[in-house]
């Protein structure tokens, strides 16, 4: 079912609507240029895993751009849960937007009313699951993630995204599952909607998040692993390496921790390293009894 026909309620504006009816005009600044940021969250056994830090950072994606989201952050997270409970959710994904309204037309938007509205819907699992156990295969991106001097890269941004797509739609025609992308200055940085590790001789190497998000999942992983007493080498890494690590995996709200068998001309085996990490990131964002018996 599309998505601008499915049935349920929206969070829009600090009131619920009816799915079909939560709609904006073509005259959209957001839509003309870009000037929109989201998030993307999922809901496990009822409860929305890090809320508050996907929270603070939508607020943050919106500030980075220039603008403020008229809600506070208490106010967005009740919104958030209150979202899944209408739609009697129990395991969903949520997704956040705001973005600059109608009012003014062009570049300069500083009149603007700034929107939010909150969706919330089932996606199981963002790659196929038969593809997700025996690891996917990522072609090489053309694009690279911009110099954060050109690009605001620290935001959840919309307009970051056109590369993303592009991206990922290269290397779906290609028969892969999705594409890793380099940086600017030619080091790996992440996948098109996910952050990427490598495993070589049993310690950990990723990325440091200079010039593109440092998921929430990404930093959950970081801690599970040293909680595991393993090394976390986060760094810059150069293509060449990804002959020399044995095991490679993605990790983001949606694609969770996922098994990669291919980048390229580079071959991986998922292994203990990544399986672990498998278990115990879907451990981790499962309700903890105790706190919810503290509440
Ligand atoms: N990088 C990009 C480009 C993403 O879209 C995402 C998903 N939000 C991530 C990394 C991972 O972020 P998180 O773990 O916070 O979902």
């Amino acid at each position: 079912v599309p998505f601008d026909s499915r049935d349920g309620v929206i969070w829009y504006d600090g009131e619920f609507v009816d799915w079909k009816d939560a709609k904006v005009h073509v005259l959209t600044h957001g839509l003309h240029y870009g000037s929109s940021v989201f998030e993307g969250e999922r809901a496990y056994g009822g409860e929305i895993f890090k809320l508050r830090a996907h929270t603070d950072r939508l607020i943050e994606s919106a500030r980075i751009l220039g603008f403020k989201i008229p809600y506070s952050a208490d106010v967005i997270d009740a919104a958030c849960r209150e979202t899944l409970s209408r739609m009697n959710l129990v395991d969903a994904y949520l997704r956040p937007v705001a973005w600059r309204g109608s009012e003014m037309m062009g570049v300069s938007a500083q009149n603007n009313t700034i929107h939010l509205a909150i969706a919330a819907w089932e996606w199981p699992s963002y790659f196929k699951p038969e593809e997700r156990l025996k690891g996917i295969r990522l072609d090489i991106a053309e694009y690279h993630r911009p110099d954060p001097k050109t690009a605001p890269s620290k935001s959840k941004a919309a307009g970051l995204y056109m590369i993303c797509t592009i991206s990922k739609h290269a290397a779906e025609a290609k028969g892969y599952a999705d594409a890793m992308m380099y940086d600017y200055r030619g080091y790996v940085a992440e996948a098109t909607g996910a952050n990427i590790f490598f495993v070589r001789d049993g310690e950990i190497h990723t990325p440091t998040p200079d010039c593109f998000l440092n998921g929430i999942t990404r930093q959950t992983v970081i801690e599970l692993a040293r909680r595991r007493g393993l090394v976390v080498n986060e760094r810059h890494i150069l293509p060449d390496e990804l002959a020399t690590f044995s095991e490679c995996f993605i990790c983001g709200t949606a694609a969770e921790v996922t098994p990669v068998s291919e980048i390229g001309p580079y071959r991986f085996q998922p292994a203990t390293i990544t399986e672990t990490l498998m278990n115990d990131y879907m451990a981790e964002v499962q309700p903890k009894p105790a706190a919810a018996a503290a509440e």
